[in-house]
């Protein structure tokens, strides 16, 4: 059967190639570090599998709304009060299954045929299908290693025509793990304003944040700018609840009334027990999600030396998220491959390390490396790439 026209020009997923791959050679005996992980290392908080299954033994197996529990958005709505100083009604709240389709709801519920949302590249990996399969069209501003990988606000204007709709901001961004200041953001939200462009604020990894940097949310700077905000976020990365399968949407009444309208067709609400232990995440003590944020600064400032000692790698110290993004354009060439894609090839295939290639970032020249692995697995993984580069040099 002829397959839709809108599955067919679909990219699949390179982060998940790469670790299908990876997972193939160690299934035949061949010891692969992995470090292509885009989830954290540590388990779900005891607490949150407690409440969840306690929901569960309480008869709490039942459909929920399909904006999610009350509870749960009232839960969501405290947490933007005392993280962010945000006031949100529960009907300006969405609990989608991840922030991953709360994004995806959003696009569908807001895009028309060749509506444009503008991308700042390196970007994450779903953003670019996401829009196509809502049928608009992605605008991509690159943000230079100059920029440490961020857009200006004359980039922005720039790029601006009366089909834009939207532009997307994550930050800290995946897969660069840079943040962008209270003044970039007011800078950019002050054309978002001018030219009333929605911005989604892909929120997701605001708890893991290193040195002297803070995450500001766009959506903070000024009440108007809240109102031309989407905040994206949820449990995944903060509180290593991948496979929980809870993010949000927070904003507009009318984009969320939508956005709800679309689930109750599509999803209806996302799991009730996963619910339930995101509710105990938001409520309850929040020591673990310091905890990891802690060990992933200590892997870090661990290894990013090592890495930039590398010849032929150059990367700007992230602020934020757990991926490193080096450009390793100049290693490429200095080992005898012509593209970094090979160069990625080879890192697998010879130095038995798995890293993912940045051309589904957007930006070819580099790779990304995630340090959600072991200290010791990392520095391993440093010294075969090191070692891997010096030999073919
Ligand atoms: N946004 C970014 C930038 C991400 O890196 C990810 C996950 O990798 C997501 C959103 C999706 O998160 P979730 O697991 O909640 O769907």
């Amino acid at each position: 059967m002829k397959l839709a026209n809108r599955v067919q020009s679909l990219t699949p997923s390179t982060t998940l190639a790469i670790t299908a791959k990876a997972k193939e050679l160690k299934a035949q005996g061949i010891d692969i570090i992995g470090l292509g992980a885009g989830e954290p290392d540590y388990n779900t908080p005891q607490h949150i599998i407690d409440a969840a299954i306690q929901s569960m033994n309480d008869g709490q197996t039942k459909y929920t709304p399909s904006a999610g529990l009350p509870k749960l958005k009232e839960a969501i709505a405290a947490k933007l009060k005392r993280d962010q100083g945000l006031e949100y009604k529960t009907s300006e709240i969405l609990v989608g299954s991840g922030a991953k389709h709360a994004l995806y709801t959003l696009f569908q519920a807001i895009l028309d045929e060749g509506d444009e949302v503008i991308v700042p590249i390196p970007y994450w990996v779903s953003y670019p299908e996401q829009i196509k399969l809502a049928d608009g069209k992605p605008v991509y501003i690159v943000g230079t290693e100059e920029n440490q990988y961020k857009i200006t606000k004359e980039q922005l204007e720039q790029a601006i025509t009366e089909k834009t709709k939207a532009v997307i901001i994550n930050s800290p961004s995946n897969p660069t793990g840079m943040l962008y200041s209270r003044e970039e953001l007011a800078a950019i939200g002050e054309v978002c304003l001018a030219h009333d462009i929605l911005i989604v604020s892909d929120e997701i990894y605001e708890k893991l944040v290193y040195g002297n940097a803070t995450h500001t949310s766009i959506a903070e700077i000024s009440p108007a700018l809240k109102k031309q905000t989407i905040i994206i976020n949820g449990v995944s990365k903060s509180h290593s609840m991948t496979g929980w399968r809870i993010g949000y949407a927070a904003g507009d009444e009318s984009i969320i009334k939508a956005m709800t309208n679309l689930a109750s067709h599509s999803t209806s609400n996302p799991t009730t027990t996963a619910q339930y232990g995101a509710i105990a995440a938001y409520e309850g003590p929040q020591d673990a999600v310091e905890e990891m944020r802690q060990a992933f600064e200590e892997r870090l400032n661990k290894i990013y030396d090592k890495l930039i000692e590398i010849p032929g790698f150059s990367c700007i110290k992230p602020q934020g998220a757990f991926y490193l993004f080096p450009n390793v354009k100049r290693a490429a060439e200095l080992t005898g491959y012509s593209n970094v894609e090979d160069f990625t090839t080879a890192l697998l295939e010879e130095a038995k390390v798995a890293v993912i290639p940045g051309s589904g970032f957007g930006a070819p020249d580099n790779i990304r490396l995630s340090y959600a692995t072991s200290l010791e697995l990392l520095e391993a993984a440093i010294e075969r790439i090191h070692s891997f580069v010096t030999s073919k040099m």
